[in-house]
């Protein structure tokens, strides 16, 4: 079974959108993965290695991912009222940072942290790196809603779109990549961006 826990997270709908994002990750499957509500300002939702004993070990490293419950945040995105595909889609980019962080041993992890935090560039990458393997696990559709709802629905402050904007894939290039590998045959583009 799963080593999943969820901390200050009660509602099913989130749980259960989680575990629908997590399932064809088999790679994390063995992992041990927190998800938990924190009051956190720097972003809405993030991925992150735990910082334990087992950190030294990729095979038992654990990860947590934290969703941010700041009251400013929770104003304009508040992820048990999200709709169902948005919300998997987002776990699933997130769920994405773990597969990029699976295959680092320590220093590489340590220079993630430091490039992430300092260098435009490389953030990019990662962010796209991250929804390069949702769409991999057959999360496109997702993670489309996802980019479209965050830009166009959501009442978030201009300053978390706008960095949105600089750090993401765009949903066009979404859209290209997924062309390009043609991995979802399902994707009707037209109802997607019409
Ligand atoms: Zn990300």
């Amino acid at each position: 079974m799963y080593q999943l826990s969820f901390k200050n997270i009660s509602s099913t709908f989130v749980t259960n959108c989680f575990i629908r994002a997590f399932e064809p990750y088999k790679a994390l499957h063995h992992h041990e993965i927190v998800v938990q509500k924190r009051s956190i300002t720097s972003s809405t939702m993030r991925a992150q290695p735990i910082i334990d004993r087992f950190f030294w070990n990729k095979s038992k490293r654990r990860y947590k991912i934290e969703i941010s419950s700041h009251a400013k945040l929770e104003a304009h995105i508040r992820i048990d009222v999200l709709p169902e595909e948005v919300l998997i889609g987002w776990f699933a980019h997130e769920l994405g940072h773990i597969m990029d962080y699976l295959d680092r041993g320590v220093w590489s992890m340590i220079r993630f942290g430091i490039g992430y935090q300092n260098f435009n560039t490389f953030r990019i990458g990662a962010e796209r790196k991250a929804d390069i393997y949702a769409i991999e696990h057959g999360f496109a559709r997702h993670i489309l809603e996802t980019k479209k709802y965050i830009l166009e629905h959501s009442s978030l402050p201009d300053v978390y779109k706008s960095r949105i904007e600089r750090y993401y894939m765009s949903p066009k290039e979404v859209l290209l990549l997924v062309d390009q590998n043609n991995s979802d045959e399902d994707l009707d583009m037209d109802k997607l961006f019409g």
